[in-house]
């Protein structure tokens, strides 16, 4: 038996493989090397498949600090931030209150308030990547504050996913179309997380891919990339700007991203994950 997560489990440190290219001003992808260990593998054996692309695809994000010199040590960080703790409350309510004043990400808080009648889902730290699961939203504990926010602005798409019982399923889906859901949903999540920065005013964050797009989009749709002074044009522009993001991120995803634990084309990573989960079905 086969599986996409369980696989790759021994060669996380020696993976090489890019999560994101190279982007100018000369940022890298190594961190995204580091990233995956015990804490996560043990919740997604009691959890069984269907979710664990997030423990990977969202090491697409580069590491802001290289060469681990930097940052608390480890033993710091267990006392500070405990894998499987919640983040602190103040962290929470900081956090929170900039996803509700960008549009974008207020309304997709506002959709997993619906559903669920309030905003109290578990933030927790996480070893290593940030991540969705089940009703969980994992942050890396390594990572600065500004990491902390592109990655809530991206999961909770996820996690709204998952609320509405949106997300991927390899039992009830054929192949192409769990292909299709499990893809539709992480292009989302970034053009989100994307739209959420920009309206906060954020021009440089290591989301992944996140300051590429600030480039291409400077570039190649200047009249967005500029702040209008109308509000609402402004707004116009925001929903213009995910239309754009769409169509350039699944180009990336298809053409240039890699999983950094697999080192296979998202698309792929998919495709044998669904082929894996039917090979193991009697
Ligand atoms: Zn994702």
């Amino acid at each position: 038996m086969k599986s996409v997560a369980k696989q790759n489990k021994p060669s996380v440190a020696t993976t090489n493989a890019p999560a994101v290219s190279a982007a100018p001003g000369g940022r890298g992808n190594a961190w995204a090397q580091e990233r995956l260990t015990a804490d996560r593998a043990s919740e997604e054996e009691d959890h069984g498949h269907d979710h664990e692309h997030d423990h990977e695809e969202d090491q697409s994000r580069e590491r802001p600090a290289r060469g681990g010199g930097r940052g608390p040590s480890e033993a710091t960080l267990d006392a500070e931030r405990p894998v499987g703790a919640a983040i602190p409350t103040d962290l929470r309510a900081r956090l929170m209150a900039e996803l509700t004043s960008a549009a974008e990400s207020n309304s997709v808080l506002e959709a997993i308030r619906e559903k669920q009648g309030n905003l109290d889902f578990p933030i927790v730290w996480s070893r290593r990547g940030g991540y969705q699961l089940r009703d969980k939203i994992n942050l890396d504990r390594r990572e600065p504050e500004s990491a902390w926010l592109s990655t809530l602005a991206h999961e909770i798409v996820h996690l709204k996913a998952h609320f509405y019982g949106e997300q991927g399923n390899t039992a009830t889906q054929g192949r192409e179309a769990y292909i299709q859901t499990q893809m539709d949903e992480e292009i989302e999540g970034s053009a989100s997380s994307y739209v959420t920065l920009l309206q906060l005013g954020i021009t440089q964050n290591s989301a992944g891919g996140f300051n590429e797009f600030v480039d291409w989009l400077a570039v190649e749709h200047p009249e967005l990339a500029r702040s209008a002074l109308d509000p609402d044009e402004e707004l116009a522009n925001q929903a213009e700007i995910k239309e754009v993001a769409r169509p350039w991120l699944e180009d990336h995803y298809r053409n240039e991203w890699r999983g950094s634990q697999s080192g296979l084309n998202y698309y792929d990573k998919w495709g044998d994950h669904w082929d894996a989960e039917h090979a193991a079905t009697p």
